[in-house]
């Protein structure tokens, strides 16, 4: 049954293992990140062969569907208060910002006579996660004094929220914070996470500064691409992820609605250009499943007209290639796009081995 996200186990890897060399020739580990793909188990064990040091997630119910897996796991997203007994259980290291949750972890890891490792987050200036650079010292000194958990570093991230390009001069600032807290406490802290797919061109280009040495990574492992300036690295595959939906209708129709135009389903005034009959597909897949806006056609004559809940709309005017009923389009996708297939229980899995 279609619609079908496609999941290229060799293509990955590949794309993975990339990733990881290039990294390791600067002393950088990388943890693979798996939450576009819902950490699908097969897939995430196909990073672990790739070489990638830790696995990573933002939640706890998919990092729980890879305890089998020998690898340490993180927890990206910060915990909530309300998931600190799973977060002990199943993660063993996780980012945080806020003193009051670690110290919640803290008694549940003596509870379940763990000790969970910490990585306090900086915020340097892309203003989602992290205490600020003037107050790491102090929830620092507070991290040690708990037991139960373990401070293993410092970390940042860049680029999603606030859209700020990972620099060597931002970065500097994250090493000299795990430098003065190791200072000040007399502690060695051996991880520094320098950021994800938006820090790689860094490495690409040899200007990751020495001292960040972990970086974790989605994107660029499932795209191919840096996401800085989304430029593609060279040697990896785009089409990892692919999506097929099923041709339902197919017919000459016009291009411009008739009749008063009012809102589109979802209550959008839409603008409409008149280009005369047009070849028209709909396909069975819609914004439940996915924005047009995150899909590529593979074949190039398939143009995207619209979509509303379930359906999609192309024209296929220009297409040699005689599309009829039945026939099934197949797409690339964008981040986005693999993400909410992969949350879609419209859309199958089929997972190809290597
Ligand atoms: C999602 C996420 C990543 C991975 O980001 P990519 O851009 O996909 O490489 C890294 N760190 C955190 C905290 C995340 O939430």
């Amino acid at each position: 049954m279609y619609p079908l996200l496609r999941i290229n186990l060799e293509k990955l890897r590949h794309n993975a293992q990339i990733i990881v060399e290039l990294c390791r020739k600067r002393n950088i580990k990388v943890v693979g990140v798996t939450k576009v793909f819902c950490a699908i188990p097969k897939v995430a064990e196909e990073l672990v062969k790739a070489g990638v040091d830790m696995l990573g997630d933002s939640r706890i119910k998919n990092l729980k569907k890879l305890q089998h897996i020998p690898v340490p796991k993180m927890l990206l997203r910060i915990p909530m208060e309300s998931e600190v007994e799973e977060v002990v259980k199943y993660a063993d290291i996780s980012l945080n910002s806020e003193i009051s949750t670690i110290k919640n972890l803290s008694e549940e890891a003596i509870r379940q006579g763990k000790v969970h490792d910490i990585i306090l987050m900086i915020d340097l200036g892309d203003l989602r996660e992290g205490v600020l650079k003037e107050d790491a010292l102090l929830v620092a000194e507070e991290i040690l004094k708990l037991k139960g958990v373990r401070l293993r570093g410092v970390g940042t991230n860049l680029t999603c929220y606030g859209s700020v390009i990972p620099t060597p001069d931002i970065l500097e600032e994250l090493i000299e914070v795990k430098e003065a807290i190791e200072k000040k406490f007399g502690q060695k802290l051996d991880i520094v996470s320098g950021g994800n797919s938006s820090s790689l061109y860094l490495v690409q280009n040899g200007l990751i500064p020495r001292g960040i040495n972990q970086l974790r990574i989605g994107e660029a492992i499932v795209l191919g691409r840096e996401t800085a300036f989304g430029d593609r690295i060279p040697h990896t595959y785009d089409d990892v992820f692919t999506l097929e939906a099923q041709i339902v209708e197919l017919k000459e129709k016009p291009s411009y609605p008739r009749g008063i135009l009012g809102m589109d389903a979802f209550g959008e005034k839409q603008v409409y250009v008149d280009r005369g009959i047009m070849k028209r597909a709909i396909l069975a897949i819609g914004r439940q499943d996915v924005n047009i806006g995150d899909l590529i056609p593979m074949d190039s004559c398939v143009e995207l007209i619209g979509s509303s809940s379930d359906h999609l709309i192309v024209n296929v005017t220009n297409c040699d290639y005689p599309y009829k009923v039945g026939d099934v389009v197949k797409f690339k996708l964008r981040y986005g796009g693999i993400l909410s297939c992969s949350t879609s229980e419209y859309v199958g899995k089929v997972i190809e081995e290597a």
